[in-house]
């Protein structure tokens, strides 16, 4: 409608201004994850009384804010995290660019941040990282990042939805995740009394605030000699995700059939590009079953103790794929035979992912920019 296409900024007004200086590009072998950024970023503005103001590509520069900047105190931010990759066939890619930008606009929708058109946002994106080009590493293990963040920059203290907001998107390299090209299974710590999200919460949405809060739970699995945090949730202790990431577990049923399984996105999953794709590859192939349900720590505890279970991992655009090794349960560490078992599936998933990345595979899930 009229209303919504005025009440969007428009990629045809962006502006650029480009930078008298560009840093040097660092060796893709020495990226560490989210401390170098290109020479640019993108900057859009918004009011309650003017609305978007024209977008803008400009020198990677500081913010200046309010010091009673709504997001400062009331954490009114979200944010996107998506990669652009540089193929065998040098041409750059994105990998289902509009599935984060959905995910941000119901972000938005939900901080009572305005809206914008997602198509609009993607342009603009698309501008900024064919302006910093060069900064996307050539090389099939590395990628650019891309922090797509939306911040409630109302100047006053009250409580409510924020007349001010600044949508901005910063890039740079980033390494392999892992870091000798071969799978490093991870351990958990799963302890119920530590929760990232719940029902009627914001799990589901990307807001910093969500993200926060899990850094001392985080320390505290590294305290017990852990990796990462496994989340349960509730009395019945829902097995949800793991640190940053959407959990898969792929297993024998007691029914005797081949399963894959992973949470519902029932409010307390953030809903991942990667979870989404590995289930639509998954129910493409069409090999084994492929189930979004409920699942309680004891069925896998069970699982496990009767030998079902074939690979344990977490999807998400750092790793695509993370085996689980094993888990520190109420006092307990068990073994998951992941590794043991290939890992088969983590395996292909991340060759299927990775050749449509690098262009290896032609696939519209990896639009040229
Ligand atoms: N769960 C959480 C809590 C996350 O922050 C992320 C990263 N966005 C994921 C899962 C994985 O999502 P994606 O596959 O889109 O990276």
């Amino acid at each position: 409608s009229l209303r919504f296409a005025s009440s969007s900024f428009k990629a045809s007004e962006l502006t650029i201004e480009r930078s008298s200086v560009t840093q040097p590009k660092p060796e893709p072998s020495s990226l560490v994850f989210g401390k170098q950024f290109t020479d640019h970023m993108l900057t859009v503005n918004w009011t309650e009384k003017g609305g978007w103001e024209t977008p803008q590509i400009k020198p990677f520069q500081n913010l200046s804010l309010h010091p009673a900047a709504s997001a400062l105190h009331y954490s009114i931010e979200l944010f996107e995290g998506m990669k652009a990759f540089r193929g065998t066939d040098n041409h750059i890619r994105f990998f289902r660019p509009m599935l984060n930008m959905q995910r941000m606009f119901r972000s938005a929708e939900r901080s009572c941040l305005p809206l914008f058109e997602k198509a609009e946002l993607l342009e603009c994106i698309r501008q900024l990282v064919e302006l910093d080009q060069e900064w996307v590493p050539y090389s099939t293990e590395a990628s650019l990042y891309i922090r797509p963040t939306f911040i409630g920059t109302e100047p006053s203290l009250g409580v409510s939805r924020p007349g001010h907001a600044l949508l901005f998107v910063i890039i740079g390299p980033v390494g392999p995740y892992f870091a000798t090209g071969a799978f490093n299974p991870v351990s958990l710590l799963a302890d119920p009394s530590f929760v990232r999200a719940w029902r009627g919460g914001v799990g589901e949405y990307k807001m910093g605030g969500n993200y926060g809060p899990t850094i001392a739970v985080q320390s505290e699995a590294v305290k017990q000699g852990c990796q990462q945090v496994l989340w349960l949730y509730g009395d019945r202790e829902e097995i949800t995700e793991v640190g940053t990431m959407n959990l898969f577990i792929y297993w024998t049923t007691k029914e005797g059939e081949r399963e894959l399984v992973t949470p519902p996105l029932d409010g307390i999953i953030l809903p991942g590009v990667t979870r989404q794709s590995l289930l639509d590859l998954a129910r493409e192939w069409g090999e084994f079953k492929v189930t979004e349900r409920t699942l309680e720590m004891k069925e896998l505890m069970q699982a496990l103790d009767s030998g079902r279970v074939l690979e344990v991992f977490g999807s998400g655009t750092a790793c695509v794929v993370c085996p689980v090794g094993s888990l520190l349960y109420k006092g307990k560490t068990y073994a998951i035979p992941t590794m043991k078992n290939g890992p088969d599936l983590a395996k292909r998933f991340y060759k299927e992912l990775t050749d449509i990345q690098y262009g290896r595979t032609k696939s519209d899930w990896a639009p040229l920019i």
